[in-house]
């Protein structure tokens, strides 16, 4: 679509002689949250892995800023403004929550002005403030989705790809995560969200995109997929 920031077409992709992606094809507006909801295995993660160049895909078209991704380096995707926040936060726990931040400026671009990002991550996470000289593996769950997102933001990202940032938060902390997604879009970034907590990712999302064993089921504004039947009946449990 015109004015997209990143435009997925016809995206196929396999682990081994298993296909999991089939034709997904989907588009994220600059300044907008862009879910994809889906069950457990539907393929959410390997499109995310994909477009961070963990996965080589089959076939298909990732243009991202005018700007094809395939046959771009991990490295270079992150230089060019993606950053992946991975499911299961991956913070290293041996490391401080600011040597950890500090990974996060890996681009040429976000080490140039990292000690201001560094401070604006801090006003964003007062939390992450109070803790900076702890180790991160002896904070909680949310506190490490907290680190894993300050890190991200460290990259100074135009695309934020989030892998299923709620999984296996308390409830009081799936909350906190979401106003933040919020918080972040307000701020202007750019945000594509994996989730299989239906209901938050659809009321908060610009535009859906509800995957089923890896093709594409229903797409459109996050409000109207949650009053679909199909969504309602499979994930709201009504
Ligand atoms: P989850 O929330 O469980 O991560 P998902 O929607 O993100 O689910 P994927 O992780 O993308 O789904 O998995 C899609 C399919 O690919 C599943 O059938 C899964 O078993 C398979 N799969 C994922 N990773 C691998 C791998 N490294 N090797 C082989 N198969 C894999």
């Amino acid at each position: 679509m015109t004015g997209s920031l990143l435009t997925v077409h016809e995206l196929n992709a396999s682990y081994g002689a298993v296909q999991v992606l089939f034709d997904v094809s989907f588009d994220v507006q600059p300044g907008s949250v862009t879910t994809l909801v889906g069950a457990n295995g539907a393929g959410k993660s390997t499109i995310m892995k994909t477009l961070a160049g963990l996965v080589a895909p089959n076939s298909g078209t990732l243009l991202y800023d005018g700007r094809e991704l395939t046959g771009l380096a991990s490295h270079e995707r992150v230089d060019s403004g993606l950053s992946l926040i991975p499911e299961g936060r991956l913070v290293f726990p041996g490391m401080t929550v600011e040597q950890n931040l500090r990974l996060g400026a890996v681009s040429p671009n976000a080490r140039s002005g990292h000690e201001q990002m560094l401070e604006e991550v801090y006003d964003r996470f007062p939390r992450l403030k109070e803790r900076r000289w702890q180790l991160a593996g002896l904070m909680s769950g949310g506190e490490q989705q907290m680190l894993a997102l300050g890190r991200g933001l460290m990259a100074r990202p135009r695309l934020i790809l989030m892998d299923e940032p709620t999984l296996g938060l308390a409830p009081v902390m799936v909350k906190q995560v979401f106003e933040i997604i919020a918080e972040l879009r307000d701020a202007g970034f750019t945000i594509l969200l994996a989730e299989q907590n239906a209901r938050v990712a659809l009321e908060l999302a610009n535009q859906a995109y509800l995957l089923e064993n890896g093709r594409v089921g229903l797409a459109g504004p996050g409000r109207d997929l949650l009053d679909a039947p199909e969504v309602r009946r499979a994930y709201l449990g009504m």
